[in-house]
């Protein structure tokens, strides 16, 4: 008898919550009625309160629509791969003016889809090479266009009711050049040394001077501080300096060390870096523990800079299976990283249950990258370690990790959370929470930001 009035008793309970429930859960239950239609979903994602997008590269976030333009305007040029150049353009080499793919419907397909993950399956190419090799394609296209690449990007995240960007910028060259001309040879002390009296200092004001040029263009597209201002003036952005960590070791240490120094500067918006670069490459591979010991030494010394770290985004057959047992570890132990990106090869990890114990101790945060995850790793659905963090207490929110090269934006990142991953209203809320609770930010402004997410989340309730 009691198995016939247990699920009467559950049906009425949930009846009565229906009728009693808080706005959250009346939300979160409109959401699972929607399960089944993605495209509901998707509308309801659009307006859902997201908090920080804290995984973006500004070079890959901007559509290649975009960029197209940018090309055509600056009188550039496009060879048979797609790869952008300054002019004249050389026709012998098979080079035709970027602006001609205004009239030629063939040439401007062929340029977004070289550009970014658009039918990647077609390319011939995997996914992971047809990403990386993007970049260099494009590259000459949006040299010299962080304004116009901050002001797309502020804009769309407005418009997904994404509040705060931390984006990853290398905001100058000279510190390469000086990292290239003074070299490596193990000794950590004097290679900083020869930095400081060789002009490292002039690559921190080179790097400012280069952010606060962009951000007043910014403001200048957007029109911020006028009537017909644009939402996307109210993103707060803070940006992470990153490392190229597939130079030579000398030069890593130089752009590491400008990270820091940049991040010195509390009134500058450079709150962190990153180390950057597919983590499968020679490089990456070969100097990944020396790297950590670069940030560990530098640590020391400058106090100021938060440490978010690419590791574990490698997945079995990428590299050797040595390879991926100790990337994240080293992050969290030894390069003092605060967030890990993508951590996908975690239980390939030596002893993966104590290091996501350690992990959850150290409030260690994950940024989840779903589309990125899929098209460059081919990692997807139940292989993705999302749900293994969420059952560890490892604190988790989702980004958007190159959203114009993924042909993404945050709402779809939510999304496939939600089709993918399972997860529901509540989860995807605290998601969002995670995100500026784990933002490098001043406490001061992350203190209004999460006070505005709340309000946005009770305004967004009150229509369920
Ligand atoms: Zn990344």
């Amino acid at each position: 008898m009691q198995k016939v009035f247990f699920p009467l008793f559950h049906a009425l309970a949930m009846l009565s919550l229906a009728a009693s429930g808080s706005s959250e859960q009346r939300t979160a239950r409109y959401f699972e009625s929607i399960r089944n239609s993605p495209s509901q979903q998707m509308a309801f994602l659009l307006k859902v309160p997201k908090g920080g997008d804290l995984h973006s590269h500004l070079s890959g976030a901007v559509y290649a629509e975009s960029m197209i333009q940018w090309a055509a305007d600056k009188g550039m040029c496009v060879n048979t791969a797609m790869v952008a150049s300054p002019p004249p353009c050389d026709s012998t080499a098979g080079q035709v003016q970027a602006k001609t793919a205004f009239s030629n419907s063939v040439l401007y397909r062929q340029m977004i889809n070289a550009w970014s993950m658009r039918a990647w399956e077609y390319s011939g190419q995997t996914g992971h090479d047809h990403f990386f090799d993007t970049f260099g394609k494009f590259g000459a296209a949006n040299s010299g266009e962080t304004g116009k690449m901050l002001a797309e990007v502020a804009a769309r995240a407005a418009r997904g009711h994404v509040s705060y960007l931390e984006l990853m910028l290398t905001p100058e060259g000279l510190s390469m050049q000086l990292g290239k001309k003074i070299g490596w040879d193990s000794n950590f002390v004097e290679t900083l040394r020869a930095l400081e009296s060789h002009g490292i200092y002039d690559a921190v004001t080179a790097g400012t001077q280069s952010i606060k040029t962009a951000e007043a263009q910014k403001d200048s597209i957007l029109k911020c501080g006028t009537t017909q201002a644009d939402a996307g003036c109210s993103v707060t952005i803070r940006y992470l300096y990153q490392v190229l960590r597939e130079f030579a070791p000398g030069q890593v240490f130089a752009q590491i060390t400008t990270g820091f120094l940049m991040a010195e500067d509390t009134t500058s918006k450079v709150v962190g870096l990153n180390l950057v670069q597919a983590e499968d490459g020679v490089n990456s591979m070969k100097n990944f523990s020396l790297h950590m010991h670069m940030l560990d030494y530098l640590r020391v010394i400058y106090s100021k800079a938060h440490i978010s770290l690419h590791a574990g985004e490698l997945a079995p057959g990428l590299v050797p299976p040595e390879g991926m047992t100790f990337h994240i570890r080293e992050s969290v132990l030894i390069g003092h990283a605060e967030r890990i990106g993508h951590g996908i090869d975690i239980m390939h990890e030596s002893q993966p249950y104590d290091l996501l114990k350690e992990m959850a101790k150290r409030n260690v945060m994950v940024e989840i990258c779903l589309t990125s995850n899929d098209v460059i790793l081919g990692v997807r659905k139940e292989q993705h370690p999302l749900n293994t963090y969420m059952q560890y207490h490892v604190p988790v929110a989702l980004a958007t990790d190159d959203e114009g090269v993924s042909r993404s934006e945050m709402s779809m990142e939510y999304l496939k959370a939600t089709q993918d991953q399972g997860l529901g209203y509540v989860q995807l809320k605290e998601m969002a929470r995670n995100s500026l609770v784990h933002a490098f930010v001043s406490d001061g402004e992350k203190m209004r930001l999460e006070k505005k997410l709340e309000e946005d989340f009770r305004e967004f309730e009150m229509g369920y």
